[in-house]
């Protein structure tokens, strides 16, 4: 895809920057590090370097030309390639004419729906609401719940159990602050926990039941397919007319082929969520988000957990620092992981399980939860071939699939499989399959957390990805160091800037400590607007916060983090 140009923020007052003079021409080739262009700030003149190879295919604002901060000046790309539509290059308010997407707009009667949306989840209902916004005529099928997986049986659920988590972990550090527990032995009610757990489940589905009403989405129970002439069947009998699908089926769980599998003593994130007693022993097979969150859920109840991960280190998707520090965390708290090991076969005897891996001794437990990934759930595409990539339905950057008119947002793509990734794919697919393909789902910078006690969270690139394509300065600063952490019993952890040395762009921000999924939402914000790390260090953040922990690890990116002590 092409690689937008933009007139870089090369300081912290700069606003706008004068083309001196472009050194390329459109259709010639430039190589990574040679200079495309001149610029000149009111302090400077310097020199723009392509950021990758390719060829210049489009000059956006010529020689002399004055040009805000951030906006896009050129394109590189592959020879021949045409510039993106979408973006800076057409504006939201007058957007591209639909063109693949007009054409099941054909033969459809009055009485057709404009938007039919397949699946009631978090890229579901959004993009019905959305589409209702926009004037829409607009129903939605759902074959289970509304609310899909995360309300039902992902982010919800599990945050709801690691709130307990959190309740149980605090009554353990009452003591030391002088709060008396006459009896501190507990036990865990899993049917309370459970009655607790769908109390707030069902609030919050009878909320987006709620919201669909409000804005006239009328909304089918069943399953949806789509026929050959792009309707939706429900259920197999009532046929529904539309103009535009959005297909956001979601996912369901991953399984995978090994020697007893099937045995009722092995979960899913699905089962686990219903179980009603605290297993004394429990095996995690798969040490990614899902699994760690439940680990430390069933930990802190009261199982003796075990991780077995096959990479080298548990949620590899983080960095790699941050990883390595929550690994000790939950291992002094009483976890066994087990990393850069392989499940070889689960046996089932005397009513536990034995669990053999590769090179090590086998493991014994009364259960195990199966946390290896999910797959899509393709049971809405029917009667339509779809292009897919790994069993993921593709789809380009208007989340439009292979066949025009049908849409896929959410876990169905694959792209980024996180609820508020599935919100914004959501929003953005009703957009275009209602105004036609304009709008943009820039997921790059989507925040991820890690719900463990201490909360883990990043956004942008980690430190590995950052050191292979800049040259970084990096910047952290620990909450043992923090007031509000220290009277909080929270003092674990550090938050990680890593920055760009030559513009001070802000490249990735990690963190592992208390609130650290609140507090990521600065950091996007600040990466979003392309705010450097001198102007972040502008903004008074109130004291005493966990969010000083951030300003100060910025500050440390320059060496000037007042509150920690002089480098030698
Ligand atoms: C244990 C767990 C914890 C998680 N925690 C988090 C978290 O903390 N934060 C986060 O961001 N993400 C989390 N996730 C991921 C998150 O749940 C998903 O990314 C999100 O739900 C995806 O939304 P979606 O709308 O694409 O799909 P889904 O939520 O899967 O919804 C799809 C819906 O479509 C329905 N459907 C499918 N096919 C049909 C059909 N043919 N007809 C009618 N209906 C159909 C399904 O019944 C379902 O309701 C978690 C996931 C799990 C499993």
């Amino acid at each position: 895809m092409a690689l937008e140009v933009i007139m870089p923020k090369a300081g912290v007052d700069m606003t706008e920057g004068q083309i001196v003079q472009w050194n390329k021409k459109v259709g010639e080739f430039v190589k990574e590090g040679e200079v495309l262009l001149e610029i000149m700030t009111d302090k400077v003149s310097m020199e723009l370097e392509a950021e990758e190879d390719g060829y210049l295919i489009a000059i956006l604002k010529g020689d002399g030309e004055t040009v805000p901060v951030t906006e896009v000046i050129g394109y590189l790309g592959e020879e021949g390639e045409n510039i993106p539509t979408a973006g800076a290059a057409a504006p939201e308010a007058s957007p591209a004419p639909a063109t693949a997407s007009a054409s099941n707009d054909d033969n459809k009667s009055d009485n057709a729906y404009d938007i039919i949306v397949i699946g009631g989840g978090p890229a579901g209902y959004v993009s019905a609401i959305k589409a209702a916004q926009l004037g829409g005529k607009v129903a939605l099928v759902e074959k289970s719940e509304l609310g899909g997986t995360c309300l039902n049986r992902g982010c919800i659920p599990t945050k709801t159990y690691l709130h307990n988590a959190e309740i149980i972990e605090n009554i353990g550090h009452a003591a030391n602050r002088g709060i008396v527990i006459e009896n501190p032995n507990f036990t865990v009610d899993m049917d309370k926990v459970l009655e607790t757990k769908n109390k707030v489940v069902n609030t919050l589905v009878g909320g987006v039941a709620g919201l669909l009403r409000s804005y006239g989405v009328d909304v089918h129970k069943g399953i949806g397919t789509i026929t050959k002439d792009k309707n939706v069947l429900v259920n197999g009998s009532e046929l529904l007319e539309t103009k535009k699908i959005i297909l956001a089926g979601g996912s369901k769980v991953s399984k995978i082929n090994v020697p007893g599998m099937e045995s009722s003593l092995v979960m899913t994130s699905d089962d686990i969520l219903e179980m009603n007693e605290v297993p004394e022993s429990l095996v995690i097979i798969g040490g990614g988000v899902v699994g760690i969150e439940l680990g430390q859920a069933f930990m802190t109840f009261g199982s003796k957990v075990t991780v077995i991960e096959m990479m080298d280190r548990i949620v590899p998707a983080m960095d790699a620092e941050v990883s390595k520090n929550l690994r000790l965390i939950l291992e002094r708290k009483g976890m066994t992981i087990l990393t850069d090991t392989k499940l070889q076969e689960i046996i089932e005897e005397d009513g536990k399980l034995r669990i053999k891996v590769e090179g090590k001794d086998d493991i014994t437990a009364n259960k195990a939860l199966l946390s290896i990934g999910r797959v899509p759930d393709l049971e809405g595409i029917g009667d339509v071939e779809f292009e897919l990539d790994r069993g993921r339905i593709k789809v380009n950057e208007y989340m439009e699939t292979s066949v025009p008119g049908i849409y896929a947002p959410g876990d169905i793509n694959g792209t980024k499989m996180l609820a508020h990734a599935a919100f914004r794919m959501g929003e953005v697919a009703a957009e275009n399959a209602l105004k036609g393909n304009h709008a943009v789902a820039k997921l790059n910078l989507t925040p991820a957390a890690i719900y463990t006690l201490p909360e883990v969270a990043a956004v942008g690139l980690t430190e590995e990805q950052a050191r292979e394509k800049y040259d970084v300065q990096i910047g952290k600063f620990n909450f043992a160091a923090n007031g509000r952490a220290i009277a909080s019993d929270a003092a674990q952890g550090f938050v990680k800037v890593i920055a760009d040395k030559k513009y001070g762009e802000v490249l990735g921000v990690h963190i592992i400590g208390p609130a650290a999924a609140e507090l990521i939402n600065e950091a996007s914000t600040i990466i979003e607007m392309e705010i450097t790390v001198e102007e972040m260090l502008k903004t008074i953040h109130g004291h005493p916060t966990f969010s000083e922990v951030m300003y100060e690890a910025f500050a440390d990116v320059l060496g000037l983090a007042v509150h920690s002590p002089k480098k030698k």
